[in-house]
């Protein structure tokens, strides 16, 4: 990979201000950004409309291969449909999980994840960028904030993109549930590389976040 341009690996839990950090940190240094979160839920989207049933692994493998899945910028478009907002709806963030710890859900979106980070020069976020799709990136992030905090931005969040407010209570159990079943699942489970720098956020305003990231890169770039 040394002919390539760097790659930035940030790996956390639910509601970690990944997306935020990784677009911010992208615009920063004019590199790519890569929302393999946006992937999975894409299809759980197509799962959901679909009507599969989890075990019914044959048809889901199908999909999945069939599936195209195009992200331009913040726009996530599956076969040719916008999904940008209702990927991020509370049935499709209840599922995606579940859907994500298929093998051959992982085995499509990785090896499509891989191409697109082929020549470096992207900052891809997710649960296993630094452990599986990129263990070579040249700077790995694991970001992480107690559950308390996670569920007060994603309530924050909500808020703003006009879904109503749910309760942190609420909030809590659905974040907890996911990290669950993401740090316990058999294939590439949500777990900090050994040679990932943890960044704690819940002191840390966003932006001393990305300059952490944008110093860390500085330095090898
Ligand atoms: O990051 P985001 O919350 O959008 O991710 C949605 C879900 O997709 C995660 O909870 C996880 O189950 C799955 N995911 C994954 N591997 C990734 C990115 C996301 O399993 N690299």
């Amino acid at each position: 990979m040394s002919d390539c341009l760097p790659i930035i690996a940030i790996d956390g839990p639910a509601g970690a201000g990944k997306s935020t950090v990784t677009k911010l940190v992208a615009a920063r240094l004019g590199l790519l950004f890569l929302d393999t979160g946006a992937m999975y839920r894409a299809i759980a989207w197509l799962v959901l409309e679909a009507n599969l049933a989890l075990d019914e692994q044959l048809k889901i493998a199908q999909l999945v291969s069939q599936a195209k899945i195009v992200l331009n910028g913040s726009q996530v478009v599956v076969n040719g449909v916008d999904v940008t907002e209702p990927i991020r709806m509370q049935e499709v963030t209840s599922k995606v999980s579940a859907i994500a710890a298929l093998g051959v859900v992982r085995a499509e979106l990785v090896k499509q994840q891989q191409a697109i980070g082929a020549k470096g020069g992207i900052v891809a976020e997710g649960r296993d960028m630094c452990t599986d799709v990129f263990p070579d990136a040249q700077v790995k992030i694991f970001l992480t904030a107690s559950v308390t905090e996670r569920a007060r931005r994603r309530q924050q969040d909500l808020l703003e993109r006009g879904q109503g407010e749910v309760s942190l209570a609420e909030l809590e159990r659905s974040i907890t549930e996911r990290d669950l079943i993401d740090s316990n699942r058999e294939i590439s489970p949500l777990k900090k590389a050994d040679d990932a720098v943890e960044i704690i956020s819940d002191h840390l305003t966003i932006e001393e976040v990305v300059d952490l990231i944008v110093n860390m890169y500085r330095q090898v770039a």
